[in-house]
């Protein structure tokens, strides 16, 4: 059984970055609540540990010591970044870093930023620090930095549910591919079933797959207002408004 480590930053009387109407203790929370979810319903031999899973303040050394005292085979810790530029994302290892804490970022950072480019956002690199959550941890460990709270087209993003759940879905492929898990047969994908609204009414169906909604044509249009034709000879669905 593989047992992974996820640490969400801040949190109780430390809100870390605040901006745009939004705190780094809430989303960072969010997406390693969610992270646990995926990974382990829809992979075998594995164990998601939580530094955190409410609204909490820990210090930092609390976080490493627990995650050691555990025999995690890797620390994630998830943040937002603030201070200004372009926004984006980034990753950190410890200066000193071990091989397998440079696969891991690597590993993380490039699954990441394949789930999340599509949406626009800037790739500031791969990145080393002297921080207490990579340099004490004696797993292989990684800090990402997800997306800035206070650039506002950031922060827009982060606003969006398929963002957060393409932030999530990185941080669970790269995890997976690190430690080499398996899918669990039949498993259903967390992400699978989404709630599609139109004026009120609910659309049946829909499906969340790599951060794009799908969802039945003729519903969706029907509820818009629009007539939908379906011609079965040339395989063409048209949609018109009057
Ligand atoms: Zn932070």
């Amino acid at each position: 059984m593989k047992k992974v480590w996820i640490d969400a930053g801040h949190g109780g009387k430390d809100s870390g970055a605040t901006g745009n109407g939004l705190q780094e203790k809430e989303i960072v929370l969010a997406v390693s609540l969610a992270v646990k979810k995926r990974l382990e319903a829809e992979y075998g031999d594995v164990q998601v540990l939580l530094s955190r899973s409410s609204d909490v303040f820990l210090e930092l050394a609390e976080r490493t010591h627990k995650a050691n005292a555990a025999g995690a085979d890797i620390l994630v810790s998830i943040h937002c970044n603030a201070g200004g530029g372009a926004g984006g994302f980034e990753s950190y290892r410890y200066t000193s870093a071990n091989s397998g804490s440079v696969k891991l970022q690597n590993v993380i950072h490039t699954e990441v930023m394949s789930a999340i480019k599509s949406f626009g956002v800037i790739d500031r690199g791969e990145k080393a620090a002297n921080l207490h959550m990579v340099r004490e941890s004696k797993m292989p460990a990684v800090l990402t930095e997800n997306l800035f709270i206070d650039v506002a087209a950031d922060a827009a993003k982060l606003k969006r549910q398929d963002v957060m759940d393409s932030i999530v879905l990185g941080h669970v492929n790269g995890i997976a591919k690190y430690l080499g898990l398996q899918k669990k047969e039949g498993a259903v994908t967390v992400e699978d079933k989404v709630n599609v609204i139109v004026n009120g009414k609910q659309i049946a169906d829909g499906k969340l797959e790599n951060g794009v909604t799908y969802v039945p044509l003729r519903a969706i249009g029907e509820a818009l207002g629009a007539k939908v034709v379906w011609d079965n000879k040339t395989k063409t669905a048209t949609v018109t408004t009057e």
